[in-house]
């Protein structure tokens, strides 16, 4: 069937929103990697340095992790070739999920194919239209499209506030339901970590379940990178832990670890482990390799160098006088308003050899645009140094810097 002539084509309004982000200069397009993902490498046929990945530890490209991938595909193959819960379910999937449950200290753990649908899975499986939800203001949109989909209530407390916190769960004890209280560890966009033990208080004191995603704190926090449950000893006191396989472990993939009843029951009810096929042999083996690496003494270097990368980092931005909000992690934003201005400074630095990625409204509040910046345990000092003198620069040009 044609189109009637003169009838405007359906999708046509979505060319309209995109100019309208051109008007506004926030269409971005799509920077384009030429090989692997390292500290300095190869963005639309520039060599810059990278301070936009997410591969904290630089896994991505680890020797041991590619061994281990490579020798997989030959004992196993390529695909799995079925959700889990029909023929999808290989040994090395049940190993790995052994693996990360003795790695956070839990009863059990299951694997699902993204950090994403870890939380959006969960979250939609144990909660239903007479729960409630108390969640972070600055929490993960994952967990805000899992809430969604539960159909429960859902109640945003101010980030990290937690007489707001108290507040709401003071408002609602005595509503009947299931009550969630939910936190990101690390705060992806601000770096930040949250106020777990006195959130665990508060889930004890209202009898709410206790739920933390620990995407950006796995292999990053606590000893051998265990996490924000381990960084404070909250052991036994979280319900439900969420963390990723694409951060720090350097491959894709998301967890979620709890008791053996939590576990049994995302089997049966969590809609990707369900209906989405489960990891090829590769992906696994990959990260039964990274996390073997981590509780290595290898893996102990990694996560100092890490560490002495983001001091070192973050001391000397600020004083330069950026503006880094309350990052107290990796992930340093360097905050500047206005998303346009955001945008502009991140162009501006990578024609100059850095690659930070703008940030804007919707994924930051409006008038807290930034550029995001996060140092992995591969990157030598002196990019590092250069990378400060390039961000001095072009934020001085820009008046960024007075
Ligand atoms: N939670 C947080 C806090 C994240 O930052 C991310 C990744 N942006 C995720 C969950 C999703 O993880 P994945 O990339 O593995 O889907």
């Amino acid at each position: 069937m044609t189109a009637p002539v003169g009838a405007r084509p359906p999708l046509q309004y979505l060319h309209e929103e995109l100019d309208k982000l051109k008007e506004m200069k926030l269409y971005q397009k799509l920077r384009i990697l030429q090989g692997e993902q390292l500290p300095v490498a190869t963005f639309d046929g520039q060599r810059v340095i990278n301070l936009s990945s997410n591969n904290y530890l630089g896994l991505t490209t680890h020797r041991a992790l590619k061994r281990a991938a490579a020798a997989a595909i030959k004992t196993h193959g390529v695909g799995s070739g079925a959700v889990r819960t029909i023929a999808g379910t290989m040994d090395i999937h049940m190993a790995l999920e052994e693996q990360i449950a003795r790695f956070k200290n839990t009863e059990a753990c299951v694997v699902f194919q993204s950090g994403f649908v870890a939380n959006a899975g969960t979250v939609q499986a144990i909660f239903g239209e007479n729960d409630i939800i108390i969640s972070d203001e600055l929490n993960h949109a994952s967990i805000i499209d899992g809430g969604r989909l539960s159909k429960a209530e859902r109640k945003i407390f101010r980030h990290k506030d937690l007489d707001h916190c108290e507040e709401i769960l003071r408002e609602v004890q005595n509503r009947p339901g299931h009550k969630l209280l939910i936190t990101d560890g690390v705060f992806s966009m601000d770096g930040d970590i949250a106020p777990l033990p006195q959130l665990c208080d508060l889930a004890e004191k209202y009898g709410c379940i206790m739920m933390v995603d620990d995407a950006h704190a796995s292999g990053v926090l606590g000893p051998a990178g265990r996490g924000t449950i381990a960084h404070f000893n909250m052991h036994g006191r979280v319900d439900i832990q969420v963390g990723t396989l694409s951060k720090a472990i350097g491959s894709i993939g998301g967890y979620v670890c709890g008791s053996r009843d939590l576990i049994e029951f995302l089997y049966h009810r969590a809609r990707p482990f369900l209906f989405s096929t489960s990891h090829p042999p590769s992906v696994t083996a990959t990260c039964q390799a990274a996390f073997a690496l981590l509780d290595s003494p290898d893996g102990e270097k990694l996560i100092k160098k890490l560490w002495a990368n983001t001091k070192f980092f973050k001391k000397r931005l600020k004083k330069l006088g950026f503006n880094t909000g309350m990052s107290e992690t990796p992930i340093t934003p360097l905050i500047v308003g206005d998303a346009a201005l955001a945008h502009q400074f991140s162009r501006e630095l990578f024609q100059e050899g850095v690659f930070a990625q703008g940030i804007g409204y919707p994924t930051v509040a409006q008038g807290k645009a930034r550029i995001r910046t996060i140092v992995s345990a591969t990157h030598k000092r002196k990019d590092l140094e250069q990378a400060l003198a390039i961000l001095e620069r072009v934020a001085r040009r820009l008046g960024i810097l007075q």
